[in-house]
């Protein structure tokens, strides 16, 4: 029997959910907020790991081309000391496949293919248990129902509150993004700083983070531990008043490194949010959440791969037509919460190193889960 099934949200969990449900000659009804793929740029690079992301791309037929697209190369890494001594130079062998770099636009690119999205449709309320199935209400003032309705609607999900009243909650560590474009011909002393893949610097309570995306694009991360409200004197709008701020707050570190700071073109202020560790929920028939709508946590490198495999496992799920479809999902999201769980502890705990009082505790954290 088919199943009336409807994802929200085109992330990297709702687009694997989607495309492996596609795979297998199952319908899906797929909604996304943003009027279209490009309303808004694709944000920068992810890593995907060999059993995780990779393993989701494997479950959609995509891994070759998502192989050819890559950029095994990206997997280097650099630690500066903030006077600019270089501390670490990790670089990949040649065969290294263990966590190549996508930009993500390419990635969505690659999952949309011929999926059919019902873009601008932003969902504002999910209602389970109607009469006829769980009720998805849309900002047009549009609503339809489904049997199963996935909330892949990313960290402030509109489909969340309809299992779980939890919220997410600002760590103390808040994200500046910056950029460089053409950083090869433009800045090509960055470009040696900064290697192949990614640099980073960590001070006390502060963290600069360069990461190369394709095509010579470069994104910056000024992290820092701050209240919410570090801004109040400052107004974000003014390009040249945040890179003063910076600047300011990253005083004294070597010059070469605050150039990443000097050269970016404009600033997008992102304070850290997560979820509790290990956020579940009592089981809503109808409804379930993928990725950070589920497990929101700092972003270490574990997010965009869980929500993907996540994603691919459930359209499995769906797929093979189980008895009781509603069991099946229960099944799945206490195999999601496990994992994930483990996931939210590892990256919290990194996150408390990575941006610490004490920047050998960063040094020390590369040390643990760099190869050697
Ligand atoms: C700076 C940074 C770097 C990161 N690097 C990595 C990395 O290298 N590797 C990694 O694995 N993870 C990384 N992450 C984490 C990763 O980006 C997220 O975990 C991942 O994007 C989550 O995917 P998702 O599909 O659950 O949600 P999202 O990517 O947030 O997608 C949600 C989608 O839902 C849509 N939507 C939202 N609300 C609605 C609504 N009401 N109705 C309809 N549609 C809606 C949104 O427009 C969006 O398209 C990083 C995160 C950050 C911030």
């Amino acid at each position: 029997m088919r199943h009336r099934i409807a994802v929200v949200g085109c992330g990297p969990a709702g687009l694997a959910f989607a495309r492996v449900l596609h795979r297998h000659g199952y319908p899906v009804t797929v909604f996304e907020r943003d009027p279209s793929p490009d309303a808004r740029p694709p944000g920068g690079t992810l890593d995907l790991h060999e059993g995780l992301g990779q393993l989701a791309l494997d479950k959609a037929g995509l891994l070759a081309e998502f192989q050819a697209l890559s950029r095994p190369e990206g997997q280097a890494m650099r630690i500066l000391d903030t006077d600019g001594t270089v501390l670490r130079d990790w670089r990949p062998r040649p065969d290294d496949r263990a966590n190549p770099e996508i930009d993500r636009g390419q990635l969505r690119d690659l999952l949309l293919g011929p999926l059919d999205v019902q873009w601008g449709r932003g969902v504002t309320q999910v209602v389970p248990g109607t009469r006829d199935g769980v009720l998805v209400q849309f900002a047009d003032g549009r609503q339809e129902t489904f049997d199963l309705v996935v909330g892949a609607d990313g960290a402030r999900s509109r489909v969340r509150p309809a299992v779980s009243s939890v919220t997410p909650h600002y760590t103390g560590v808040t994200s500046v993004e910056t950029s460089l474009d053409d950083v090869d011909a433009r800045h090509p002393g960055l470009a040696r700083l900064i290697g192949d893949g990614a640099l980073g610097v960590y001070g006390v309570n502060r963290a600069l983070v360069a990461q190369r995306n394709s095509g010579g694009h470069v994104k910056v991360y000024a992290q820092f531990r701050a209240p919410l409200d570090w801004h109040r004197h400052l107004d974000l709008a003014d390009v040249e008043a945040v890179r003063s701020s910076l600047l300011a707050l990253f005083d004294g570190w070597a010059a070469p490194v605050l150039d990443l700071l000097r050269h970016g073109t404009s600033f997008v202020h992102r304070p850290l949010y997560v979820l509790p560790v290990s956020h579940t929920w009592a089981h809503v028939p109808g409804v379930t959440l993928l990725g950070d709508a589920a497990h929101l946590m700092p972003p270490l490198g574990a997010g965009a791969n869980l929500a993907m495999l996540e994603g691919a496992e459930l359209a499995e799920v769906v797929a093979s037509g189980p008895e009781d479809l509603d069991e099946a999902v229960r099944a799945f999201e206490v195999q999601m919460w496990e994992r994930a769980g483990r996931w939210a502890k590892m990256t919290t705990a990194g996150l408390d190193r990575l941006v610490s009082p004490d920047p050998a505790e960063a040094l020390a954290l590369f040390d643990e889960v760099q190869p050697s």
